[in-house]
């Protein structure tokens, strides 16, 4: 059984396309959202179209509540404001609605996902630290969950004796008896210093986690964010991954 994981789409649609052809390329058997699927950028409406289409399980991202009112844009600095505010106006009544809806977490066996922290879902905690991570796992009654939010990939381990540890590598192999916190990172707008869209493939069979990159055309995106008056930072933080 192989799973794609993706998250933070954030209504790029050429990074998402070329997520899926990645995924597709690797025969995933399903593919997690982990949310996030729209706000930053400028195509709301087929991105979340193309999640609808491909994937199993579609979690909420606080954007997403962001742009159907379901949550305050006050908690939202002034650029992902401005463009919560746009996103609004573009998203159909079904589509608000479908983002209304979607649930906080899955859990299916071994494994388990939430948008930002298994520590309260729905306060969308950053985990950002090894003590972040700690508190994160302590709540999780899966051995392995994957989260998004902060859009920096990375693996956090915690063994019995909570000693918590951390791995950036691009193939990261489960141990028995460790828990895991897995962030895939973001397809819409990486953070980690590397511009190409991020996801992940679990490969249950070898018990192994990797960690992916794809290039996409980001001046294509950029262009269609300016011709939307998006606001300036978002369009250029693309270009450096930050
Ligand atoms: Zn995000």
């Amino acid at each position: 059984m192989k799973i794609g994981l993706i998250s933070d789409i954030h209504a790029n649609l050429e990074a998402l396309e070329a997520v899926l052809n990645g995924l597709q390329a690797e025969s995933v058997d399903r593919i997690i959202c982990l949310g996030d699927l729209v706000g930053y950028n400028a195509d709301p409406e087929a991105c979340i179209e193309r999640i609808q289409s491909e994937c199993e399980v579609t979690l909420a991202g606080n954007h997403d509540f962001g742009a159907t009112g379901k949550y305050s844009t006050e908690f939202f600095n002034e650029a992902a404001r401005k463009a919560l505010a746009w996103t609004k106006e573009k998203i159909s009544p079904e589509h608000k609605q479908y983002l209304e809806n979607l649930p906080l977490q899955f859990v299916d066996g071994d494994i388990m996902g939430v948008h930002a922290s298994p520590d309260e879902p729905g306060h969308w905690h950053y985990v950002h630290s090894m003590q972040d991570a700690k508190e994160a796992m302590k709540a999780i009654p899966a051995p392995i969950c994957f989260i998004g939010h902060t859009h920096i990939p990375g693996v956090f381990t915690m063994d019995p004796n909570e000693n918590v540890g951390m791995e950036f590598e691009p193939t990261f192999y489960f141990e028995p008896g460790k828990k895991v916190l897995i962030n895939v990172g973001s397809v819409g707008q990486p953070r980690d210093g590397d511009p190409r869209a991020c996801y992940g493939i679990l490969n249950a069979g070898e018990g192994t986690y990797q960690m992916k990159r794809c290039s996409y055309p980001i001046e294509r995106v950029q262009e269609k964010m300016a011709a939307e008056g998006l606001p300036e930072n978002l369009i250029l933080r693309l270009a450096i991954g930050k």
